[in-house]
């Protein structure tokens, strides 16, 4: 049934393969038992969300108990109708009807979800510019909620938390706007989408009556007005037993009367849960908006770390970002000390101070000498300082040095300066530490 519990310890062997693997090549330490029950926890905790909800889709989809167990109303209404001597004609139109639920469920999820990323791309203020506008609002909000953690996830892994801001900006956006703009526009969708199934009936009555056509042509020309529509085809009615119908102005009726019902139906299931569940996932408002910040350019400035904000994956041309960091925030320390770097990118490439790379010594100020990952990238030389990143290194000295086991000590942590930030009320700090960002992403 797609997934086994035996699948863990397929996964632990080859958690541990890879260890051994790794354990065997050229590294000088040895792992510990307790590294390795760390590290199959860790990575089973991540997949196991994961996981579970692919189980979960995929056992809906596939698990005729499931299956039949949605199905049992529907056929059982049928049945009875059957019982109680319906004609042919009523006992398709009905079928038709449950067979309309979940095509017209769909089409009205995709077509929501696709206004929604539009309007999220006009009106959401972090997703409706380019990435660095993106960047900045995470910034922001990283400062207003100031959690080391996930100031480490930004630094140490960015795509990922990009996509999960994204993920977050999203279903805030969809939760606080359901009740007046969301379910609004759900509800217009089905509205339409009735009067379009019921006039899809009644032509296809005129078309059969005028042609004197059976009751596959009724079939052909119905699925065929609702294509533009409707995922909806005469194979969706495979099985079903309908040479006997001849009375069309009946089967219109049954449809016209029934339909009403069956969006009602659909309409009361519409929540804040549903909306991303029901949605295949290449079509939600997230992994649309994710493949579009995200399908650009990552490559990390070799001294600090900041993410080139070209849009283009294979951009050509040098690779640049408006706001290098404070190189300690990245565990940069100064070879043979024990102290984080206060230097920023901006300014130290416009000083006569020399670094050292595998390959030689060379000049901050001639940096793309070093060739490899230096050569291609565009730093300008820029004395000011971000007051964001300063008033980082302040606000967390003392996580970063634990975090990374150094010290900033012999770099003059301007504590009058923290002290001066830490008085603000909070509106005025972000206002104040994204000044600059505003500046230079505007200008960059
Ligand atoms: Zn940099
Ligand atoms: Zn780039």
């Amino acid at each position: 049934m797609g997934y086994n519990i035996s699948y863990i310890q397929q996964l632990i062997d080859y958690i541990k393969a890879r260890v051994t693997q790794h354990q065997d090549g050229s590294v000088k330490y040895v792992f510990k038992n307790e590294f390795f029950m760390d590290l199959v926890i860790s990575i089973c905790k991540r997949s196991n969300e994961m996981i579970t909800d692919q189980h979960r889709l995929f056992r809906d989809a596939s698990d005729p108990v499931i299956y039949v167990e949605k199905k049992r109303e529907e056929y059982y209404s049928i049945f009875q109708k059957y019982c109680h001597g319906a004609t042919p004609a009523a006992i398709l139109g009905e079928i038709i009807c449950q067979k309309l639920k979940e095509p017209i469920e769909q089409s009205v999820y995709k077509k929501t979800a696709r206004d929604l990323t539009d309007e999220m791309r006009s009106n959401c203020p972090s997703l409706n510019a380019n990435r660095s506008n993106l960047e900045k609002h995470i910034l922001k909000t990283l400062a207003e909620e100031e959690d080391f953690n996930k100031y480490m996830n930004y630094i140490h892994k960015p795509r990922g938390h990009f996509k999960s801001f994204i993920r977050d900006e999203v279903s805030r956006y969809i939760t606080d706007r359901f009740s007046f703009s969301v379910l609004p526009k759900m509800t217009a969708k089905i509205k339409l989408l009735q009067q379009k199934i019921m006039e899809a009936a009644h032509e296809s009555t005129e078309h059969v009556e005028e042609n004197r056509g059976d009751v596959g042509l009724w079939l052909k020309s119905f699925t065929q007005t609702l294509s533009d529509e409707l995922i909806f085809s005469e194979k969706d009615l495979s099985g079903v037993k309908h040479d006997d119908v001849d009375d069309f102005n009946l089967l219109e009726d049954v449809i016209k009367k029934e339909l009403p019902d069956i969006m009602t139906d659909i309409s009361s299931r519409f929540n804040t849960e549903t909306f991303p569940v029901k949605l295949d996932s290449k079509l939600r408002p997230d992994e649309i908006l994710i493949d579009h910040f995200c399908q650009c350019c990552w490559v990390q400035c070799p001294f600090c770390g900041a993410i080139c904000t070209n849009s283009m994956e294979d951009h050509h041309g040098d690779h640049s970002a408006p706001f290098h960091r404070v190189w300690g925030i990245n565990g940069t320390y100064y070879s043979s000390t024990q102290n984080l770097c206060p230097n920023i990118c901006t300014n130290v490439v416009a000083s006569h101070q020399d670094f050292n790379t595998p390959h030689g010594r060379f000049k901050y100020r001639d940096y793309r000498t070093a060739g490899g990952d230096y050569a291609g990238w565009s730093i300008s030389p820029d004395l000011s300082e971000l007051n964001y990143w300063k008033w980082f290194v302040c606000r967390f000295q003392k996580d970063l040095e634990k975090h990374y086991s150094k010290t900033f000590e012999g770099s003059d942590s301007d504590h009058r300066y923290n002290h001066q930030i830490l008085q603000m009320r909070v509106k005025d700090k972000i206002q104040f530490l994204i000044h600059d960002l505003n500046y230079k992403t505007t200008y960059f």
